[in-house]
């Protein structure tokens, strides 16, 4: 690179550790921060034609390091929050790929915008938000994405994709298939509306329905937020991805086998022909929770969860997730696929 004049920090043989809320102590070959578009341009032609892996994290909240990182890993710095126009119908913010995602969720709270507070306290970054398509509580990110701001790792050129081009799916988009590990996110541009737009189907959340009144987006995210911290586990005190596995998506005709001989299986119906069944309830049929392997446990509260309980290495996460697949495949012939990222 040019000069270190630049706020560019660049670390060698560094652990990941703080980089993953698994909170394993894998190591990058080289891990490297950046603060400007501009930053992330220099960093991308100093890595050209060096043969090495390259991976753009964020707040490392869905990511499985299987071993150390023998590349690069790349970090945005890129904060600010800035608003595009404010009209009495639609509220218009760019936000910068680095700024934690919880961060604007409060912010947009305080100011009664409402369109993200259901998908409060959710761990990461920006950035990351738009690649993987959060949801929780019946909203998807993908509902007030407007456009997606990137730099083509290749070539260092902008790009926006506007929000028809991200194919969204359920946490899913095109950056997660076709172009994996093409682009950096450098911003989103969200449409917030302070008109009240309220998401309230959900178990716990439909008590603020009886709420007098419509209920504010800030009592939103608190409600949201209580819900998550009785729930969840807090990745500072227990160190996980949040849900390991994807809720399969099964044909109409399994899932009636399977309530022939189960009963009342939790359920969704996506259409005529597919229901999608809580992996959650397929783990706990088949007696995983609290169970552990080496250093990792299905958490107790919610098998969903994988939990790094005691020092675990990838090993052992990977294990008890491979066991967990194993059994359910058996049980129910369902194949499970992981919501996070194997690195
Ligand atoms: C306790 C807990 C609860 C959770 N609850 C939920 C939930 O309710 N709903 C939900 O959807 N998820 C949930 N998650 C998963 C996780 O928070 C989300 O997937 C989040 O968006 C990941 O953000 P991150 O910044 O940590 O990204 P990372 O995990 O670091 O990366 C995720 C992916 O995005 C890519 N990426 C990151 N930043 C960029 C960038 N700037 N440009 C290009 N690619 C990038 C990475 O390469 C990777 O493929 C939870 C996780 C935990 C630990």
């Amino acid at each position: 690179m040019r000069d270190m004049a630049n706020s560019i920090t660049i670390k060698r043989d560094y652990s990941l550790r703080e980089h993953n809320t698994f909170g394993l102590d894998v190591k990058a070959k080289q891990f490297i921060n950046y603060n400007t578009i501009d930053e992330l341009v220099e960093v991308l032609a100093s890595l050209k034609g060096k043969e090495q892996r390259i991976l753009h994290i964020g707040g490392g909240s869905n990511l499985l390091f299987t071993q150390d990182f023998e590349g690069t890993i790349l970090h945005s710095g890129i904060k600010f929050i800035e608003y595009v126009s404010r009209e009495d119908h639609e509220v218009v913010i760019r936000v910068g790929a680095g700024v934690k995602w919880d961060d604007l969720c409060a912010e947009m709270a305080r100011c009664n915008y409402y369109g993200c507070e259901n998908l409060s306290y959710i761990p990461g970054e920006v950035g990351a938000s738009a690649i993987q398509n959060i949801g929780a509580y019946g909203v998807e990110v993908e509902s007030i994405i407007q456009q997606v701001e990137t730099i083509e790792a290749s070539t260092g050129k902008p790009r926006v994709f506007h929000h028809t081009e991200c194919g969204y799916g359920y946490r899913d988009s095109i950056f997660k298939h076709r172009l994996q590990g093409q682009y950096i996110v450098t911003a989103v541009v969200y449409r917030l509306s302070p008109i009240p737009i309220v998401h309230l189907d959900y178990g716990q959340l439909q008590q603020l329905r009886s709420h007098a009144g419509t209920p504010t987006a800030q009592e939103i995210r608190d409600a949201v937020i209580a819900i998550r911290q009785s729930k969840l586990p807090e990745p500072d005190e227990l160190g996980s991805a949040g849900s390991f596995f994807k809720n399969p998506v099964v044909p109409a005709k399994v899932f009636r086998q399977i309530a022939t001989t189960y009963g009342d299986v939790p359920h969704y119906v996506i259409s005529e022909d597919e229901i999608k069944i809580p992996a959650a309830w397929l783990i706990d049929q088949c007696g995983w929770k609290g169970k552990s392997h080496g250093g990792a446990a299905v958490y107790e509260k919610q098998p969903l969860i994988l939990v790094n309980k005691d020092h675990a290495t990838p090993t052992d996460i990977i294990k008890l997730a491979t066991l967990i697949e194993q059994s359910v495949l058996e049980k129910f012939n369902i194949h499970l696929s992981p919501e996070v990222n194997y690195i």
